[in-house]
């Protein structure tokens, strides 16, 4: 309670101030890296030897909830860069490498990303086509990359690439860090949502690494990149999570204050059910989440199971949630600069981002018994 306390209290102070401004220029904040640091929230999966706290993924929802209540778009990026792209590092890095980057991501003064999707896969990981080749001096990566959040960021990029057989059995991850010659960047890509967020097409051209890049073992990144999906769902449905509390108490001061009809929206029992079935929706998604989360922590075998009903049930409740909150406000939930409707734009990609709906139905559908 106490660490939740204290995000929402860094929330309230240093990241509301600065939401409107971000979203209207569409880029990150870059002087909440020091206080994000300060305050401890780059380090919940780094080791204490880097700077670290080695917290759990309980802590890493709480944290994604809490930041996005203010903003999905600014939380995103140092989620990502702390929770999707260091625990790479963290997990499979060599000494070496957790020594070049992990302290300096948890004291806010390197930015990570993960660049896995490429134009012509995402969903479908096995498939990615970028090539990695073996070289006298080290290895050699060619391919693009595509929707990379942080790229314009970044101080580092884990980048999948095909460096040996098919599918699965192929792909390497690599430490790219972002002055690697042959490495460039698209332009920001306009987004529906998190606008605050710097998503871009990488392009890698001859991008030239020496040997100890390698993150972890060659040719196993396929199962490092699932690996890392686990930590990456938790985080995203704590964002689903976060935005939609944040709708839910807009709502219920909304519909208390708002008259129609001689009298509050409150008095409507219509307007009581839909709030109830909202709150239902919420605690039904927080307790899976939270449930998937501490399974993760204790090993439990049906975790990856768990974050996939998590993610899935998060994201599409949230979408359900703040498109009620939308409805609710009327035509002041319709106007851009309201945060309903900010959220309401940043919560679609939620269905998408970190492995679509479908993807985590077609994990749950496997795991059933006799599948
Ligand atoms: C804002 C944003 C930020 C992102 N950030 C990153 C990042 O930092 N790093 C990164 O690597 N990627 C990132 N992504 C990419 C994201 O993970 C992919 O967009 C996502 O995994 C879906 O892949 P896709 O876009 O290629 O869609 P596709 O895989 O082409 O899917 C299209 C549709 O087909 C469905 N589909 C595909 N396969 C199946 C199947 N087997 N069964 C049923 N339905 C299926 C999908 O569910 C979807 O509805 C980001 C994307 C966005 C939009």
């Amino acid at each position: 309670m106490l660490f939740r306390e204290s995000c929402r209290d860094f929330t309230d102070r240093e990241v509301r101030p600065l939401v409107d401004t971000a979203e209207e220029a569409g880029t990150f904040p870059v002087q909440l890296w020091a206080s994000l640091a300060k305050a401890g929230l780059l380090g919940l999966s780094i080791p204490e030897s880097h700077g670290g706290s080695e917290g759990d993924a309980l802590a890493v929802a709480i944290v994604a909830e809490e930041l996005s209540r203010a903003s999905a778009g600014i939380a995103i990026t140092p989620l990502v860069s702390s929770y999707m792209a260091a625990p790479h590092l963290a997990r499979n890095g060599s000494p070496e490498q957790r020594d070049r980057w992990l302290s300096r991501i948890s004291g806010g003064e390197a930015v990570a990303a993960i660049a896995v999707t490429e134009p012509g896969a995402g969903s479908d990981v096995a498939g990615l086509t970028s090539k990695a080749r073996r070289t006298d001096d080290g290895w050699v990566i060619d391919g693009r990359k595509m929707f990379i959040t942080n790229a314009g960021l970044a101080d580092v990029l884990i980048v999948g690439a095909r460096s040996g057989g098919p599918r699965h059995s192929g792909i390497t991850l690599f430490e790219v860090p972002k002055d690697a010659p042959g490495l460039s960047f698209g332009s920001p890509l306009t987004k529906m949502g998190w606008r605050s967020s710097d998503t871009r097409e990488v392009v890698l051209d001859g991008v030239v690494v020496p040997h100890d890049t390698v993150v972890g073992a060659e040719n196993l990144g396929f199962h490092q990149i699932m690996e890392g999906f686990q930590l990456e769902r938790i985080a995203l449905a704590g964002m689903g999570i976060g935005q939609a509390a944040e709708c839910l108490d807009l709502v219920r001061a909304h519909v208390r204050e708002r008259e129609a009809f001689g009298a509050p929206l409150t008095g409507l029992q219509t307007v009581r059910h839909r709030v109830a079935t909202m709150e239902i929706d919420l605690d039904a998604a927080r307790l899976v989440t939270y449930q998937a989360a501490a399974r993760m922590d204790a090993g439990h075998p049906e975790a990856p199971v768990s974050v996939a009903r998590a993610k899935y049930l998060a994201a599409v409740a949230a979408n359900r949630i703040i498109d009620d909150a939308v409805q609710l406000f009327g035509g002041a939930g319709f106007v851009e600069e309201t945060p309903v409707a900010r959220h309401y734009r940043d919560a679609r990609i939620l269905r998408i981002g970190g492995g679509t709906d479908e993807v985590q139905l077609e994990i749950l559908s496997k795991s059933m018994k006799g599948a």
